[in-house]
Parts: C-alpha cells; structure tokens; sequence
C-alpha cells in the first residue's frame, strides 16, 4: 500500500502543524517519523543532555499518541539522507512531507533529501510552519530585505491577519482511517538515550505549553525583572522543538498584548535574517567588523562561563545558565555586552558557550542577539555602546533579590573585586573598534 511519511523535525506537536495537516488531508494513509541526526548529536557537549532528553520524551509522548489513535509512529537514528532512503526501500513511500526549517545546515540537508527522492519518484513537500512570514515575504518597498526592525515589525503587523493564525486541520484528522500501521517487526525498535550512547538529564524548566493569560496581560511590566520567575512567558523551549505553535503563542498576544508579539516576531526576523544570510552563523555581517582584535583572553572567559567576574549581574546570570540551562533577555543582554566589550572577546565564543548551554538554543536567535550586542549584525546596538553591568544591576534588580539567589556570597570577602574597571574595559574596546573600521573602510 503507498503511503505518505510525515517527517517530525522542530515541530514535536499533532496539533495546528501544517505539515502534518497536509498529509493527514492527502488522502494517503500517514506514518509520522522521527530521525535522531547522527551527525548532530556528535556535536552535543556532554552524554547527558537536557536537551536531548526532552526531545526524547516529547517524541516518546508523538509515539504514545499515534498508536494510541490506531497508527504506527517510526524513530530511527542516522543521517537523514540514508534513513529516508532505506524507507523509501523498506515502504512504498509515495510521498514525503516535513516542515521548513530555515538554519543553513537544515536546508543543505534538504536539499540532497528533495535530490535523493526525486532519484526514487518520490514527492516531497515542504510547508512553512514555525514562522507566520517567512523567506522573503516581507521585503523593503524597493525589494531589498529588511534590515530595521521598526520598519519590518510596521509590516508584519499590517499584513497579519487573524486567519493567519488559526490552527492547521483539526485534532479528529489524527486517526486510524488517515494513519498507516504496520507490524512491529517492520517499524522496528524506537532508539533510546541508552541505544543511542546518552544519558538522561532533566535539568528543563518546567515548559507552560501556552503562557498563563496573567503572565500575558502583564508581560510589557514584568520583563525586565529576572527574579521574577514568571515575568515572561518562558515558551523558548516550547517554541525552539515545535512543542507549541508559534501561531497559538501569537494569537494570543495579538489579542492581549502587544509588546509580547513585537518579541515573538523578533524571532520570525532572526529566522528571516539567517536564511538570507546563512554566513552569518559564524561571520559578522558587518564588514567593516570582521576584523576586531579582540582579546580573547583565555582566562578571563573562563572567569566569565563560570560566573566569576567581580560584576554580580553578569555572575549571577551565568551561574543560572549553567545551573538550569535558562537565562533572562536582560540578563543574556548583560552578560553578553560584558563578554564582548568589557572583556573585549569574540562574540563567537560566547555564541558557542550559549549553544552548547542554553535549553531553548536556537541559532537564529542566539547569533542575531549576539550580533547585536556586539555591533557586527545586519541589525546591531551602535558599536560603540557599552551598557555598564552596575547601571543595569540598579535597574532591573535594585534589591539584589535574583543576584542573592545565584551568588550568596555578594559583598562578602570571598566575592572577587571586578575582573575589569568599567571605564578603562569602556574605552579599551571602542578605541580598538574604531581604529579597526578605519582601517576596513
Ligand atoms: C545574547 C542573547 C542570546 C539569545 N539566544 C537565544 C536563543 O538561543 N534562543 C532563543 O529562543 N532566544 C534567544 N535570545 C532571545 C531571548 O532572550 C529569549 O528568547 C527569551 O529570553 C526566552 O525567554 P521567554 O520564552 O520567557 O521569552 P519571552 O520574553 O516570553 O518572549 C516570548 C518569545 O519571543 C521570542 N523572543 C523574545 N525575545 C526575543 C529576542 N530578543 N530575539 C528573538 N526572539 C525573541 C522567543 O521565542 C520567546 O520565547 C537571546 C537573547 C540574547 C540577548
């Protein structure tokens, strides 16, 4: 019997995924499939990763729900690309649907899976589904992409309908008459942590899965509180594994809050950004900024990842971040304007320490942040502002309350004074720029 593969990606959710809609809708019996990717699994920092583990469980949980509504739900670990070709071998795969996704690894690697199916007369169908515009669906009045995000946020919102919003298929589609089962012989075992040579780790903050309505309302007044555990709506990691439609997070803050969906759209605008510029995952977009000396000083990154740089905010956020895999915006703001100016280190290396540490890791984010803190992106903070950790300390935690909760022994004299003066790490770094774009230009 033909059938149709939907091939789960950053999308582990039944409910409003196009893809999965469409396939459901194609008339050929579905078998969803998962693909843990060899190649980046190798990359992962340690055996037990929280991230892994979560996605584990979320595609044990797809697992669970698919048989339960009568179909059989395939996990395989490899490389995609040979995966889906012994598939198309072991079934008579007609037809192959997935959600876009937009990093540059992820659409090279599409790109040889549309090639290799095509060899095999089988179709493959992408849909857009983690973001509401995509590629190049807002561009400037001349054409041109987007590179202010006032104007492209002026856009969005013009062009944002509610229908936009409204959840793909429905939850009846997903059943027995739509899905394929096949024998437990043919599915084959699902890979565990163990099978696979990792741990388990739960070290994830507890995912809302839509935020409270509260949380929304107030957002705009409680977002730059860290101690505030609930000042934001902490769907990062909902949002980063497709846990959560992105359209169901966006419908309501259309509906209740506004700055809350000016932040959610960042995100469909660091998607936008990195597909058009995929160099820029490892390249400062900036020209005239390639080419800063930065200091990199080993020891004093060090001090940094570990929280031990004399500046409370800054080791206060870095201490949360190892210990929970999570930081506040504000906080990501301080700690990484502090590595990239004061200690005057490439903003790479704290890009890299926030992949391999960050639960809700997502590259066009983490590099579009980071870019901007440091002044080298397609849309940047001015290069010569350095925000100083103390002001942003009196702002958002006057009373030390989240900088207590990470490092106790503030104003003790087991505290270290600060790695660098303010001033001095100040001047130091935008005179080395300016003298550095000077001579690019
Ligand atoms: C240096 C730096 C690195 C960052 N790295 C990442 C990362 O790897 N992954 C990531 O998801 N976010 C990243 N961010 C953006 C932001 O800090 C997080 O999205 C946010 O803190 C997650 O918490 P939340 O879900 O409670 O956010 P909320 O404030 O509740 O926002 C809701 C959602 O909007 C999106 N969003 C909010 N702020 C931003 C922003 N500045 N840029 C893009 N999207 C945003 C996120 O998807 C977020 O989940 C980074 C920010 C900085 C300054």
């Amino acid at each position: 019997m033909k059938i149709c593969i939907f091939w789960h990606r950053r999308d582990l959710r039944i409910h409003d995924n196009a893809g999965l809609a469409a396939a459901l809708a194609s008339g050929l019996p579905v078998v969803p499939l998962f693909i843990y990717d060899k190649e980046i699994l190798a990359h992962l920092p340690e055996k037990a990763d929280a991230r892994l583990t979560f996605i584990f469980d979320e595609v044990e949980q797809l697992a669970q729900e698919t048989e339960a509504a009568g179909g059989t739900f395939l996990a395989r670990y490899g490389q995609p690309l040979q995966v889906l070709e012994q598939l198309v071998k072991d079934f008579d795969v007609a037809t192959v649907h997935t959600n876009e996704d937009y990093e540059p690894y992820a659409t090279e690697r599409d790109t040889a899976v549309a090639k290799m199916l095509q060899e095999h007369s089988v179709g493959f169908f992408l849909y857009k589904d983690q973001v509401v515009f995509a590629k190049d669906e807002i561009l400037t009045k001349s054409g041109t992409v987007p590179k202010v995000f006032g104007a492209y946020h002026k856009a969005f919102i013009a062009r944002l309908t509610d229908e936009m919003l409204l959840p793909y298929g429905s939850k009846g589609d997903f059943k027995k008459e739509n899905l394929h089962h096949v024998s437990r012989e043919q599915a084959g075992p699902r890979p565990t942590l163990q099978s696979m040579g990792f741990e388990r780790k739960a070290q994830y903050y507890p995912p809302a899965k839509l935020p409270a309505e509260r949380i929304v309302r107030g957002y705009h007044l409680t977002r730059n509180t860290p101690a505030n555990e609930h000042g934001t709506t902490r769907e990062s990691l909902n949002l980063r594994f497709g846990t959560l439609s992105a359209r169901q997070v966006m419908q309501q803050a259309k509906a209740l809050n506004p700055k809350l969906l000016a932040e959610i759209i960042w995100r469909d605008f660091f998607m936008m950004l990195l597909w058009h510029f995929p160099k820029t995952a490892t390249e400062s977009y900036d020209p005239k900024m390639r080419h800063v000396p930065y200091r990199n000083n080993e020891d004093e990154f060090r001090a940094w990842c570990e929280g031990r740089t004399g500046y409370p905010l800054v080791d206060a956020g870095m201490r949360e971040l190892n210990a929970t895999g999570y930081l506040p915006n504000r906080v990501r703001m301080t700690v990484a304007g502090f590595l990239v100016k004061h200690l005057f280190i490439d903003w790479r290396w704290g890009e890299r320490y926030f992949a391999d540490k960050l639960l809700d890791y997502e590259m066009a984010n983490n590099v579009g942040n980071w870019q901007w803190m440091a002044g080298t992106g397609a849309i940047s903070a001015p290069w010569f502002r350095v925000y100083s950790p103390e002001s942003q300390l009196a702002q958002v935690d006057p009373e030390l309350e989240y900088v207590k909760r990470w490092v106790p022994e503030v104003g003790t004299s087991k505290y270290p004074a600060p790695i660098v003066e303010h001033k001095f790490g100040r001047e130091r770094a935008v005179e080395a720029i300016r003298a550095a774009r000077i001579a690019a230009s």
